[in-house]
């Protein structure tokens, strides 16, 4: 047999991986010194050297985009079909379990699946429905505790109220949390994982059944699985199981979302014959990059180690960009991809990365009016957007009656006359009679209620159940259209002004087109209406659809695991944003950002920019920031300072460095005060400081003041307060 193509450029030691005799292994290596790569190849060598059947395969990997890349890459190199593959993410995979086996998963045929939003608005629900108002409670904080037990494996029934009313409080809501979903058909993302989990473990000849099916187990980022994900994986593994897991402990970036990065020891114990491999050989970077990430990450402590080279050359030194705000910052992005996108390089090779969501608004601003071309990837996706919403809980609700978010979503949407009271009425009545709110407003309409409150739930009961008649043996595509324009949704937001209709409707038309390319995954038994929920759900959570247009990459930190890109910007490199704010005084949560740092630093492969911009405006509040000090992590020799042109709005400007001066201590410092800082002047009145310069009697202070803008001061003169 020919196995050149699959061994073909890796190196020995990834050989010996994708080579290795079938026993539990785990990989452990740097960031792009071919961990994926070799997972896709082993996959391929199992297939066509061991004989192993592709159904006899289980491979795990952190997104649905990876999980479709890592079959393209496996259709490239075997030549076979691998559409039926047992390839995706522990949600996708535990998905496609419990539609298999939702009898013996205690969950009704057409489940749906809900994401963060339908459950945060089902808490809400909780919470107002207690008997005496309460603001203690914060609907996100109750959903983070639900979540978070349902990551370690815990039902209501496992937890101790520990004699804490609070806690007890919490159990409740949980409880009734629970309750609403199972009436209701409805699995959050949590709950996937969690009942797939107890699917095998509570049907013995069931894991009995797929641990001799799935014989071999891949996991790729294995450093971000979570209790309930490893529990899942060696649940399966069993005695028999051979995993073989791929990850980077410096990598490890969800610890907030449950990832325990401590499952690579755990594994070592619980499979003591497992060999393990390093790879130390980085492909992607160039020499200085790496020399970086290096440099930064080994401020961290507790880390397994690993060396990491490259033969990338040293290629060009690093470039910090310090801006005066964010639109500068923004604008100084924009001019450099502008540059590289001119120069006939591919926009979607420049990827744009920043540490939260809310930073990409302005730099897409400065993108639109540059007319460059970008895409937010992990923002807010198709699928996400309110319209979109809107007609999937019509569609939901016509395949299932018993589905509270999608009912309480669209009862008065288009709005019908159904006003809070009767809404709260039929809350009440639910709650009463542990009932959907379907089945409550049927009671409620007909015995509490007369006149026109009556007659509008009638109306939407009716229409429902018009809807379900007039599109039931329709194609998916079909049952869309109608939906969409029998609903009264096209005509609604026909009615908002202006171009934000006009795009809703767009988005309503294009969700038709959706289903009609949506093809069902062969492997589950589902109608296609159904197939079609799940599938909009699951995507809702990551990337949006391939974009056809060759454009910038927008994105966070988190959403870039396990990417590359030639060009690649950091931005918003300040302290308080990055490292964040809440993570600076605890050793733990620090380090997790010099974590994400590595990983944003090694998504490089050829040229890095990092900027960060004295002023920021974000959430509405001016902020003033230091560099971040991951940026002085990194040796001086690989940096080079650039900054945009002089700014107008500041003739006047001294030198400036950022974090390093020349005696390693923050500007400023020697002179006790520190950028940023508020003062008082008797004159001038409150302000910040921007900039100093000079030393003792000649030492200056550039002060922003609030009533009269920036005075450069000489600071043994100007008598501050500092506040
Ligand atoms: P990350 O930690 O970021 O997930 P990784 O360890 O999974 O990285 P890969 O993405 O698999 O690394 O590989 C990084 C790059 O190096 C890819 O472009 C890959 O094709 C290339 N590469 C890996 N091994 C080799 C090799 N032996 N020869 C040539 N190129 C390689
Ligand atoms: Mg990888």
């Amino acid at each position: 047999m020919d196995v050149t193509p699959i061994l073909e450029s890796l190196n020995d030691a990834q050989r010996d991986a994708v080579t290795a005799p079938a026993d539990p292994l785990l990989v452990i290596a740097g960031a792009g010194s071919g961990k994926t790569r070799v997972l896709t190849h082993r996959i391929a060598w199992l297939i066509d050297v061991e004989g192993v059947s592709p159904q006899g395969l289980l491979a795990v990997t952190f997104t649905n985009k990876a999980a479709a890349e890592m079959r393209g890459r496996i259709e490239a190199l075997l030549q076979i079909p691998v559409s039926h593959l047992w390839i995706g993410t522990f949600h996708g995979l535990a998905h496609r379990m419990l539609r298999r086996h939702w009898q013996e998963a205690g969950l009704p045929q057409s489940f749906q699946i809900i994401d963060s939003d339908d459950q945060l608005r089902i808490i809400k629900r909780l919470i107002k429905g207690l008997e005496f108002e309460d603001d203690r409670w914060v609907p996100r904080e109750i959903q983070y505790f639900i979540n978070a037990q349902k990551d370690e494996g815990l039902r209501p029934q496992h937890l101790d109220d520990e004699n804490d009313p609070n806690r007890r409080q919490q159990i409740a809501f949980y409880q009734q949390y629970q309750e609403i979903c199972d009436r209701g058909g409805l699995v959050d993302f949590a709950e996937l994982l969690l009942r797939a989990h107890e699917l095998w473990r509570d049907n013995a000849e069931l894991l009995a059944h797929y641990q001799r099916r799935f014989q071999h187990l891949l996991v790729d980022e294995f450093q971000d699985t979570n209790s309930i994900q490893y529990a899942w994986l060696r649940l399966l593994a069993g005695k028999t199981g051979v995993p073989f897991v791929v990850g980077d402990d410096d990598q490890s970036i969800y610890r907030w979302r449950g990832a325990r990065v401590e499952h690579i020891q755990q594994f070592q114990q619980d499979f003591p014959r497992a060999s393990v491999v390093k790879l130390e050989q980085n492909y992607r970077s160039t020499e200085t990059i790496l020399d970086a990430a290096n440099a930064v990450i080994a401020n961290n402590t507790g880390r397994l180690g690993k060396n990491l080279w490259t033969e990338g050359g040293r290629g060009e030194p690093i470039r910090v960009c310090s801006a005066y705000n964010e639109r500068d910052e923004a604008d100084f992005v924009v001019g450099k991809l502008r540059t590289w996108s001119d120069q006939g390089n591919a926009r979607a090779d420049a990827a744009v990365l920043y540490r939260s969501n809310a930073q990409s608004r302005v730099l897409e601003e400065a993108l639109v009016n540059a007319r460059m071309p970008y895409r937010v990837y992990g923002g807010l996706r198709f699928f996400e957007r309110q319209e979109i919403k809107d007609a999937l809980a019509y569609l939901r609700l016509i395949s299932h009656r018993d589905d509270d978010s999608s009912f309480e979503r669209i009862v008065n949407k288009p709005t019908r006359g159904i006003g809070a009271r009767t809404l709260d009425s039929m809350r009440s009545y639910a709650r009463a009679n542990s009932c959907s709110m379907w089945r409550a407003a049927g009671a409620v309409a007909s015995d509490e209620m007369s006149g026109r409150a009556a007659t509008a739930i009638m109306v939407f009961l009716n229409l429902i159940e018009r809807l379900a008649k007039d599109t039931d043996g329709l194609d998916l595509h079909e049952q869309t259209d109608h939906v969409i324009r029998a609903s009264g949704l096209i005509e609604f937001f026909r009615k908002e002004k202006g171009e934000r209709g006009e795009t809703r409707i767009e988005n309503l038309e294009e969700l038709v087109s959706a289903a009609k390319g949506f093809e069902p995954d062969p492997v589950e038994e589902m109608s296609p209406l159904d197939a079609f929920l799940s599938h909009a759900a699951l995507e809702a959570g990551e990337g949006q659809a391939e974009a056809w247009e060759d454009c910038v990459q927008l994105m966070t930190m988190h959403s870039a695991k396990g990417l590359e890109f030639p060009l690649v910007f950091l931005c918003g490199m300040e302290d308080g944003l990055f490292p964040h704010q809440r993570s600076i005084a605890d050793p733990q949560g620090l380090e997790e950002e010099r974590r994400l740092c590595y990983v944003g630093i090694t998504r490089a492969k050829e040229t890095l920019y990092i900027t960060h911009a004295e002023q920021r405006r974000m959430h509405g509040t001016d902020s003033f920031s230091q560099a971040s000090r991951f940026i002085s992590e990194i040796p001086n020799e690989l940096v080079e300072e650039v900054r945009p042109r002089v700014q107008v709005s500041r003739p006047i400007r001294a030198p400036l460095r950022h974090a390093r001066s020349a005696s390693g201590v923050a500007p400023g410092a020697e002179l006790g005060v520190r950028l940023g800082q508020r003062v008082r002047h008797a004159k001038f009145g409150d302000g910040v400081i921007l900039n100093c310069s000079g030393q003792g009697a000649h030492a200056q202070v550039e002060v922003n003041f609030e009533s009269v803008g920036t005075k450069i001061l000489v600071l043994a003169y100007a008598k501050l307060d500092l506040m």
